[in-house]
C-alpha cells in the first residue's frame, strides 16, 4: 500500500508519551497522487439514515429510489444497492444482529440455540429493544462494536459454511500479506490507540442491550462482549473511526443529543456533523492528526477510502490527516478557528494538538515497527 507503520519519538512530547506509531510513505508522491485505497473492516451508516433507503447500508453508495433491496424482516430498516452487498452484510454481521433464523445449519455449531418459535420471538424482542435504543439516542459506536464482534464470529462460521467464491474476495478480512498464526487481525486491532471509556449508566445500558442480542443469537457469544472487552473495543472505535462523507458532506444531520461529553466523534475534515456514516479502517487508523495535514481522505461514492497526497511527499515522510475541520468558517479569525479545533480535538480524542502548525516543531523517526516487534513489545 506504499506505506509502512513506524514508531517515532515526538520530541515535543518527550515527557509524556514519547513514542507514537505512525504511517510513513515508502516512496515519493506528487501533489494530488493517490497513495492507497482500502475498504473498511466495519462500517455503519448514521442511524437517522437507516430505514430511509438513501444509501446502501453496506457500501454507502447512494440508492436510486425504487431500485434498492430492502429486506422486510430487517429491524434496522437497512437497504442495499445489490444482492452482493446484502449477502456480505448478512454474513458479516447483519443477520446475527438484526436477522432471524439460524446463522448456519444447526448441526454445524454447538451452542447455537434451538430455534423454537418462542426462542425466535424472544430474540426478535431483544433485537427490537436494541434498535429502539439506537434510534432514540442516535449513537453508532455500540453498533460498530457489535459488528466487529459479529464479524469475528462470521470468520469462524465461514469455515463451516463457506461463502460463494464470487463473494470471498470482497468479504475477506484484511489480513497481512503473509498471515502469521501468532499475529492475527485481532491482535492488530488490539494495538490501535484507544480512549478510556467510563462505564457510565448509559454505556452499561447499551452494553447490556448488545450483549442480550448476541446471547440470543448464539449461546456463549455474550462472552465476546464481556464488559471489559466491550469498553476496550469501544475505546478503539471511538479513537479510530473515520467519518465518511461525499462532496463536502450533508447539511441535514441532526445535532447530537445529550451533553457534549457524550457526543460521538469520527475523524473527518468536513466535521462529524456532515458525515453519512462511520467506519474503521485497518491501515488508515495509523494516520495521526495534524492541523496542516500531508494527506486527505477521499470517498468516491462508496465507503472505500482513497488516501490522497495534499502536497509533494518524500519517501520516509510521516503521513498526517486532519481529524476535524481546520478551516476558519464564515470570516472566523484564524486564532478563533485554531481554538475551536483544539477544543474539538480535546473532546473527541483527548489530546492537546502538538502538530507542526500548532507548535512549529518536527517529530523524529526512530525505527520501524513490524508484526514480530509488536508481539515482543506487548506491554511497552
Ligand atoms: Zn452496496
Ligand atoms: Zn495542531
Amino acid at each position: 500500500m506504499n506505506v509502512v507503520v513506524r514508531q517515532i519519538i515526538a520530541t515535543e512530547q518527550a515527557n509524556s508519551s514519547p513514542r507514537k506509531v505512525v504511517l510513513i510513505a515508502s516512496k515519493d508522491f506528487q501533489h494530488g497522487e493517490e497513495i492507497y485505497k482500502e475498504h473498511p473492516v466495519i462500517a455503519q451508516l448514521d442511524i437517522d439514515l437507516e430505514g430511509t433507503a438513501q444509501y446502501c447500508s453496506h457500501c454507502f453508495r447512494a440508492l436510486q429510489s425504487g431500485k434498492s433491496i430492502t429486506p422486510p424482516e430487517d429491524l434496522l430498516g437497512s437497504a442495499y444497492c445489490s444482492t452482493e452487498c446484502q449477502m456480505i452484510s448478512d454474513t458479516q454481521s447483519q443477520n446475527l444482529l438484526f436477522g432471524r433464523g439460524p446463522l448456519v445449519p444447526n448441526e454445524a455449531v454447538t451452542g447455537q440455540l434451538e430455534r423454537t418459535e418462542a426462542a425466535e420471538a424472544e430474540r426478535r424482542a431483544y433485537q427490537q429493544a436494541f434498535v429502539d435504543f439506537l434510534k432514540a439516542c442516535g449513537w453508532t459506536q455500540v453498533l460498530l462494536v457489535g459488528r466487529f464482534c459479529a464479524r469475528h464470529v462470521s470468520e469462524e462460521v465461514k469455515k463451516l459454511a463457506p461463502l460463494p467464491a464470487s463473494l470471498v474476495e470482497r468479504s475477506a478480512l484484511p489480513e497481512p500479506i503473509t498471515p502469521s498464526p501468532e499475529y492475527t487481525f485481532y491482535d492488530h486491532v488490539e494495538r490501535l490507540k484507544f480512549l478510556e471509556i467510563q462505564p457510565t449508566e448509559m454505556v452499561m445500558l447499551e452494553h447490556n442491550l448488545l450483549q442480550d442480542v448476541l446471547k440470543k443469537a448464539v449461546a456463549g457469544l455474550e462472552e465476546v462482549v464481556e464488559i471489559n472487552k466491550y469498553l476496550a473495543m469501544k475505546g478503539r472505535i471511538a479513537y479510530n473511526s473515520i467519518g465518511v462523507a461525499f462532496d463536502g458532506g450533508r447539511d441535514d444531520r441532526a445535532d447530537p443529543k445529550g451533553r457534549v461529553e457524550t457526543w460521538e466523534w469520527s475523524r473527518t475534515p468536513v466535521g462529524t456533523e456532515r458525515q453519512i456514516g462511520s467506519a474503521l479502517y485497518r491501515v488508515s487508523s495509523y494516520l495521526t492528526h495534524s492541523c496542516s495535514p500531508s494527506v486527505r481522505l477521499c470517498f468516491k461514492g462508496t465507503n472505500e477510502l482513497h488516501l490522497i497526497a495534499n502536497r509533494a511527499i518524500s519517501k520516509g515522510e510521516h503521513l498526517t490527516m486532519s481529524y476535524t475541520s481546520i478551516e476558519a468558517k464564515n470570516g472566523e479569525a484564524p486564532e478563533v478557528a485554531r481554538r475551536q479545533r483544539r477544543i474539538r480535538l480535546a473532546r473527541g480524542w483527548r489530546f492537546a494538538c502538538e502538530c507542526e502548525a500548532c507548535t512549529g516543531k518536527k517529530s523524529e523517526v526512530v525505527g520501524t515497527m513490524t508484526a514480530p516487534d509488536v508481539i515482543l513489545e506487548k506491554g511497552v
